[in-house]
């Protein structure tokens, strides 16, 4: 059986990390293989208009952003390819990535697998999810509810984050938790508990998302979690904020990841790993900023990074 022929480098992930990796390296002429996973084009895809992306003054479509950055990483000579990576052997050049019962090989890698919002899998969150009412990302779509009542679900700092932020744009902020106290830092705590558009809703279990019959959100309903009372917050909007899950764990055992399960990068750099040549972007390693540009840019450096390590060992050392 014919070996597989070496790549110059593999990009896993559709997103904007991954596909701004491929713009760069297909125009350096590295020829870059894209591996697609579940959700092509990444998160962006379930948002309906992104207005803060720089360049599209009108805003623009989720998907066709991520039309747009793949239209232009296929015109640089990048071939995609659908592949789901179970596993990697990263202990010797050059590296293999599993998917099933295929080995992709390459020099170098970038990892831009991004990360799942968690959800809480109540009835209708899923049938309201993207611009239906439900969202994970205030940043992205916090200004559609302008004098609108919404609710923010979870006890974190992305939650009182998420809340703080909507403050600008809703008339009310609903922040509901299981608890009675958040789990955030005291001055996200703080700020949020004392902010005057922000109704604290303790001890609550959000049990469904009403709206699924009109097409749109009309409320959350929750229960009480000592009493089980249950009762519906009238809402337009629901901004769920229960946590992040990074697509790491086909890499963990060859990487290293925080207790998150986030990547942690070779001190210094936001992208680096402790293997030479392989590279991680975007959602999957960063848990601050988590914005379409900040993982393009990362996307970026690491396609920048992986031309100059390929640059150096062309004479093909085997350097590993
Ligand atoms: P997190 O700290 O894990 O908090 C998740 C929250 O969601 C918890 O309060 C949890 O409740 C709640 N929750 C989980 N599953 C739920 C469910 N099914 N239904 C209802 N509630 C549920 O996640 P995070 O807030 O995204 O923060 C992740 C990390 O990023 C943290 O280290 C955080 O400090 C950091 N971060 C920092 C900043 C900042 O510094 N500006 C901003 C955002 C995030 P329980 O409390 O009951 O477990």
């Amino acid at each position: 059986m014919s070996s597989p022929s070496v790549e110059n480098v593999v990009i896993i992930g559709t997103g904007c990390a991954g596909l701004t990796a491929a713009i760069y390296t297909g125009r350096a002429n590295l020829s870059p293989l894209v591996l697609e996973g579940s959700l092509p084009g990444g998160q962006l895809t379930t948002t309906s208009e992104v207005e803060n992306f720089p360049g599209f003054p009108e805003g623009i479509d989720g998907f066709q952003l991520m039309d747009n950055l793949r239209k232009q990483a296929t015109k640089f000579g990048t071939r995609f390819e659908q592949a789901l990576i179970t596993s990697v052997d990263f202990t010797s050049m050059p590296r293999k990535l599993i998917a099933g019962n295929k080995t992709i090989v390459a020099k170098t890698v970038i990892i831009a697998t991004g990360a799942s919002p968690r959800m809480t899998g109540v009835p209708g969150e899923k049938e309201l999810y993207g611009g239906k009412g439900v969202t994970t990302c205030a940043t992205c779509d916090g200004a559609f509810y302008r004098k609108m009542e919404v609710a923010v679900i979870g006890g974190g700092d992305s939650a009182a984050e998420e809340a703080l932020f909507l403050t600008r744009f809703a008339s009310k902020v609903y922040l509901v938790h299981r608890r009675d106290s958040l789990r955030a830092s005291k001055i996200m705590a703080d700020r949020a508990t004392s902010h005057p558009k922000i109704q604290m809703v303790w001890n609550s279990i959000p049990v469904a998302i009403e709206g699924v019959a009109e097409g749109a959100v009309s409320g959350l309903r929750i229960k009480h979690a000592q009493t089980g009372a249950e009762s519906v917050i009238p809402v337009k909007g629901i901004f769920v904020a229960i946590g992040h899950i990074p697509n790491t764990q086909a890499f963990s055992a060859a990487l290293e990841v925080d207790d998150g399960g986030y990547f942690v990068p070779q001190a210094g750099s936001q992208i680096q790993t402790k293997i030479p040549g392989v590279y991680v972007a975007g959602d999957c390693v960063d848990h601050v900023y988590r914005q379409a540009i900040t993982a393009a840019g990362m996307g970026c450096a690491a396609a920048i990074e992986a031309e100059r390590w390929l640059a150096e060992h062309e004479a093909g050392s085997g350097e590993t």
